[in-house]
């Protein structure tokens, strides 16, 4: 995975001073290097039931899209505020510059549905954790999240780690590299 983290560009101060921005454009546009990837991700969901592959705006859509298809899942996009044209429903989270909002069609997931969440950075964790909100709100089951990649410095995963009193999801953090 070495050699797939060197084709991450890393930014500094993007998109304000103080953040070291992970621009994932450098390795998407290498033919192996996202055919790796998008093989990594199927390879480890193949065979889990995964009905739905819920990625989020705008790069994590790169990612979600190509192994939806690869899965034979559906491809469910979670989009800022203003960008999808029907009924949503919404939350609002954290980010590690700024806070938002983040929307999904009302019938994007039906109960009892196996969602996979794809992102393309795990950073605060802010994100994700809205998005498994979303995920719920519509009775889907999170199996897991993955990313492209992870800033460990800051930790999001914990964000993620099943609360004590509720053994029962099961939303590990994946990071392919
Ligand atoms: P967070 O909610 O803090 O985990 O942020 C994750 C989301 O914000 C992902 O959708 C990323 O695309 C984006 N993001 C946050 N921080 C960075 C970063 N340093 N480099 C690239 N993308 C980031």
């Amino acid at each position: 995975m070495e050699d797939l983290k060197a084709l991450i560009r890393d930014i500094p101060d993007f998109p304000k001073p103080g953040i070291l921005f992970k621009d994932i454009t450098t390795l998407l546009k290498d033919p192996r290097a996202f055919a790796r990837v998008i093989d990594s991700f199927s390879q480890r969901y193949v065979g889990q039931s995964i009905e739905a592959v819920v990625s989020i705006e705008a790069r994590g859509f790169v990612l979600g899209g190509a192994v939806a298809y690869r899965l034979g899942a559906g491809a469910i996009i979670v989009r800022k505020r203003g960008k999808l044209p029907w009924k949503t429903h919404k939350v609002t989270y954290e980010l590690e510059y700024g806070t938002d909002e983040l929307h999904i069609h009302q019938d994007a997931i039906s109960p009892g549905q196996r969602v996979l969440i794809l992102d393309d950075v795990l950073a605060t964790g802010g994100t994700v954790s809205g998005v498994i909100n979303l995920v719920e709100q519509l009775g889907g089951r999170v199996v897991e999240c993955a990313f492209l990649a992870e800033l460990l410095f800051l930790q999001g995963r914990d964000r993620l780690k099943p609360a004590p009193d509720s053994a029962a999801r099961r939303t590990h953090p994946r990071a392919c590299c």
